[in-house]
């Protein structure tokens, strides 16, 4: 098997078919390290907004996590730990920029930018949906004197203490690295086009005592993680039509901004303006205090240019700097759009996807024999941790991989295919992303191509077996 990325669903799906016994398998990996998004988001600040407990692998516990909210770093130090307790290092090709991919009638057929080349059974794109930047369309941004740099791509040496810094963005990045950044800074400047809701995050650091707990009985680490995740799993009644729970998280939020936030001009630029959980609900304790603070501006006013001193606002203010942050985001679709897969009559994977980025359950497309997504399009959660869904489609996989075995390679129907599709349209309406706001969960026409429209027992039900009556003989 081929797996393109070595981001937690890559080491997962590896680790996975290193405990069935299966060691046929290769890795390819862009970057010179593994890790994924784990490895690229270095900025200040960086950490999971989703608890240890559930942010690592079911069946790679982890007893000694520092604290509740892992930083960046750990959750990285976790992954490639990870590779090593399965043994996977010699199975990760690093530098490996995989550019094509063909269906050559039985197998699959990989090449990298270098020339490099892999044939295999199955392929799995493990590649991740946040990885390719989103560079705002702003006027004259390349005329800008000093330096811009991306959320996704910092530097070892920032060079930003002491300097006077412009955030652009105030999404899940730009809340924890704004507090980090403010701490060190001579001024900062954040241009906010959406206010985001923010809920209080409490991180606590875990105790010797509680970490040898969980080493010494596992059971407890266990139970801990099913408390956490019931606690979450929750949550998702409030992204369907149960206003009440949305209601009562918006009224907690807002508590939450008027404690921080004593400035009342201030407090309501900061309140958001669409319902609760149509953009990614964001977890801080820190980043609206911060506005508080005589050195950090906040700045509502639409960006008109770039300029090389700095940013001028539509109202004909320059407002000079001597770096711009971009915490602008990604691009969902870019991951899969930079490679050339080829399937079944020679149609591309883009040429499949011009009226949307269908699949069966996130996993399978038609017209692609034996091809497998991990974290695929709509399999994203807004209210607990993806990694259980990366998990179930693992599963599926493996179910997958033993029919192949048993009957050679097949492939997703397209009827199989149009009734997720309809399935996701029809529960997507019933949702909150459905109500107005505009976010990376939806596509240029609107549609959800991100998120999954249930909860996760749904999809763990109805994903983690590969039915045979969804799938014919390729
Ligand atoms: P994001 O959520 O897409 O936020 C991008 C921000 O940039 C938004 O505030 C957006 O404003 C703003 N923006 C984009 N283009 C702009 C323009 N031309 N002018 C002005 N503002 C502009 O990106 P992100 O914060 O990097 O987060 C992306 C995803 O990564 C998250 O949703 C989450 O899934 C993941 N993430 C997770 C964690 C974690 O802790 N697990 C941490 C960071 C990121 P609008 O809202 O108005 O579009």
């Amino acid at each position: 098997m081929v797996i393109v990325g070595s981001g937690f669903s890559g080491i997962a799906m590896a680790a996975r078919l290193a405990q069935q016994g299966i060691t046929d398998v290769v890795i390819l990996e862009r970057a010179d390290d593994l890790g994924g998004t784990w490895r690229d988001n270095r900025y200040p600040g960086c950490a999971c907004d989703v608890p240890s407990h559930l942010y690592s692998l079911s069946f790679a516990p982890k007893p000694d996590w520092s604290r509740d909210f892992a930083t960046a770093q750990e959750i990285w130090d976790y992954l490639r730990d990870c590779a090593r307790r399965f043994g996977l290092l010699d199975r990760i090709v690093l530098g490996a920029d995989v550019v094509d991919a063909r269906w050559a009638g039985d197998h699959w057929s990989v090449a990298a930018a270098d020339g490099r080349e892999w044939t295999a059974a199955a392929l799995v794109l493990a590649v991740g949906g946040l990885h390719v930047t989103k560079r705002p369309d702003i006027p004259g941004l390349g005329s800008f004197a000093g330096p811009i740099l991306h959320t996704a791509d910092w530097p070892a040496d920032d060079g930003l203490t002491g300097a006077r810094v412009a955030i652009i963005g105030t999404g899940a990045s730009a809340v924890q690295l704004v507090p980090a950044l403010a701490a060190r800074v001579e001024a900062l400047t954040v241009f906010q086009r959406s206010a985001s809701w923010i809920v209080p995050r409490h991180d606590r650091s875990w105790s010797p005592q509680r970490q040898r707990r969980y080493a010494r009985m596992p059971w407890t680490a266990r139970l801990a993680r099913w408390a956490t995740y019931a606690r979450l799993e929750v949550r998702v009644l409030g992204f369907g039509r149960w206003d009440r729970a949305r209601q009562v998280a918006e009224a907690r939020s807002l508590a939450h901004l008027a404690a921080a936030v004593p400035d009342p001009t201030v407090r309501e630029a900061l309140t958001p303006r669409y319902a609760l959980g149509c953009k990614r609900v964001l977890l801080s304790d820190d980043y609206w205090p911060t506005f508080a603070e005589p050195h950090v501006t906040l700045v509502t006013e639409p960006i008109q240019a770039v300029e090389p001193t700095g940013i001028r606002t539509r109202d004909g203010v320059l407002h000079q700097v001597g770096a711009i942050v971009l915490a602008t985001g990604f691009d969902p679709a870019g991951s899969y759009s930079r490679m050339t897969i080829v399937g079944l009559g020679e149609r591309t994977l883009s040429e499949a996807w011009t009226r949307g980025r269908a699949t069966h359950l996130g996993i399978a497309v038609a017209g692609f024999p034996e091809l497998y997504l991990l974290l695929g399009p709509n399999t994203a959660l807004g209210h607990n941790s993806v990694l259980l869904q990366i998990e179930t489609a693992i599963d599926h996989v493996l179910d997958a991989l033993r029919r192949a075995d048993r009957s050679g390679p097949h492939v997703v129907t397209q009827a199989a295919q149009a009734r997720f599709g309809r399935w996701v349209r029809r529960r997507t309406r019933q949702t909150v992303w459905a109500s107005g706001c505009d976010s990376w969960y939806l596509d240029e026409q609107g549609r959800n191509v991100t998120l999954w429209p249930a909860s996760t027992v749904r999809y763990r039900l109805q994903a983690r077996r590969s039915r045979d009556r969804d799938y014919r003989r390729a």
